[in-house]
């Protein structure tokens, strides 16, 4: 745990005690502070109490006497409206701040040196953050990652000058920490998201631009208008900023040439690093993630003999374009993150021969979006409430069944996908759905899958991501 020492003798109001509100109060208290903490939720007030955290209700107690407001990134600021808490902290005029600002006031006050790498945008950040963190590790660096990610910040070790930080943060977390100032910061990508939070696209892509605004170097792919923007904006204002693409060649920055991955300079290129043969690492988007991870790893010391070694080694996340088994030149893919349109479509453009398991509880628009990749699909098996909608948009477009269960869908794909003449034919689950129909989350669905993927005769599994 990572002792909150700033806030050593001051009194810290603290509203939301799931588990990272639960973590900031532990590690509040081991810095000194006198915290009082609450929930809307009377079990969790109970639980926080029960473990020795000093709770009150918030509506009664004197604002004026709090020098702080730590708030759960769960909790409205903005959109739809402020919580009843963030109205009683505005009138006193207490500041609003999260656990990833209280990281980076402990790291500014007592290891200002140690290396610390904070990674955003849309789509990609857990990938980006994971792998760069197992650089680092591979590389031999003690390396702590966390956030919005695995670990809650404040439960990592202390900072110290020779240890590496790999930060993952979600818009709620940046617009709650006014001083974070990471080493390297990474703005991937921006497309309209969580809008009901944010309330406009200027307003999100703002939150987002705080992260990079905020560090020594900005690493920005540039790919979108929105970053592009952003990228010129902060160099336009002395900031070090370094441009990814994961189609363009820049003139000066990364970019991803096939599976190369270049550095340009002053328009001359030079290949830094390949993916050639990197199995969690496929796709375009896999492409920005690793030059983003590539960048920073730079930025912060390791050479590019430590990253490329370190890239090659990368097991990839669970339920993300995991690569589960194999049975003779048939390859399993669970992607059971994918719980829309839009998140199915990097797995869908990085295979040309699939056999598509989908379905489940659709989103509004279905797998329209998805038209463009049907010529890939050798046939979809289609499962849950999904089902026949599916069905429907893919017509006559390509071949379908309609399976019902997982287990079917998984059964006759791989009967299937085995009598296919391709050198890989894969067995993908993208469902492009929810998944509460059938399962309790999209984890439980990808475990399913695996298991269902185990259970067939002569499958080789491939263990390791996580
Ligand atoms: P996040 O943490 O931002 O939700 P993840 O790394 O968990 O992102 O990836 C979730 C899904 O988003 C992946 O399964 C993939 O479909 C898609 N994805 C990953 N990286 C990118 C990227 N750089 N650009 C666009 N989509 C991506």
């Amino acid at each position: 745990m990572i002792p909150a020492t700033t806030f050593s003798g001051k009194r810290v109001a603290l509203f939301g005690l799931g588990g990272s509100g639960m973590a900031t109060a532990h590690a509040l208290m081991a810095g000194g502070a006198h915290v009082v903490a609450w929930d809307d939720n009377p079990d969790s007030t109970a639980r926080a109490e029960a473990e020795g955290v000093p709770t009150g209700n918030l509506r009664q107690e004197d604002w004026a006497a709090f020098a702080s407001f730590v708030l759960s990134p769960g909790v409205p600021l903005t959109h739809p409206k402020p919580h009843w808490s963030v109205e009683l902290a505005r009138g006193a005029g207490v500041e609003i701040i999260g656990d990833v600002e209280l990281f980076a006031r402990e790291r500014s006050a007592v290891a200002p040196d140690a290396p610390f790498i904070a990674i955003t945008g849309t789509n990609g950040k857990s990938t980006t953050t994971a792998l760069t963190a197992h650089v680092l590790r591979a590389a031999g660096r003690d390396t702590q990652m966390g956030g919005n990610i695995g670990r809650a910040v404040m439960t990592l070790e202390p900072p110290r000058a020779d240890r590496f930080y790999v930060v993952e943060c979600s818009s709620y977390q940046i617009e709650l920490a006014p001083s974070l100032n990471p080493t390297a910061g990474v703005l991937l990508n921006l497309t309209p998201d969580h809008l009901d939070r944010h309330g406009t696209m200027q307003h999100y892509a703002s939150i987002k631009e705080r992260l990079v605004a905020g560090s020594d170097t900005a690493i920005i792919g540039v790919d979108d208008a929105y970053c592009a923007q952003i990228a010129e904006r902060l160099e336009r204002g002395g900031k070090d900023v370094v441009r990814l693409s994961k189609r363009l060649p820049l003139p000066d920055g990364y970019f991803a040439d096939g599976t190369n991955l270049m550095e340009a300079k002053e328009g001359r290129y030079e290949r830094i690093g390949f993916l050639e043969g990197i199995g969690s690492l496929r796709g375009q988007h896999n492409a920005q993630n690793a030059l983003a991870a590539v960048a920073a790893c730079l930025r912060v010391g390791l050479d590019l003999g430590e990253i490329q070694s370190g890239l090659e080694s990368f097991p990839g996340l669970a339920h993300r374009m995991e690569q589960v088994g194999r049975r003779g030149r048939v390859l399993f893919v669970n992607d059971s993150k994918a719980t829309n349109a839009d998140a199915s479509a990097p797995a869908l453009s990085s295979f040309p021969r699939i056999y598509w398991i989908a379905g489940g509880l659709p989103k509004e628009g279905g797998i329209e979006s998805l038209r463009g990749f049907f010529p890939r699909i050798a046939k979809a098996y289609l499962i849950g409430e999904g089902a026949p909608a599916f069905a429907a948009t893919l017509g006559e477009a390509a071949p379908y069944e309609i399976s019902g269960t997982l287990d079917a869908a998984v059964a006759n794909a791989a009967r299937d996908a085995a009598e296919d003449g391709e050198p890989e034919p894969v067995v993908l689950l993208s469902p492009a759905c929810a998944s509460f129909d059938q399962f309790k989350n999209f984890e439980a669905r990808g475990d399913a899958f695996r298991a269902a993927v185990a259970a067939l005769d002569g499958v080789q599994i491939i263990e390791g991501a996580g």
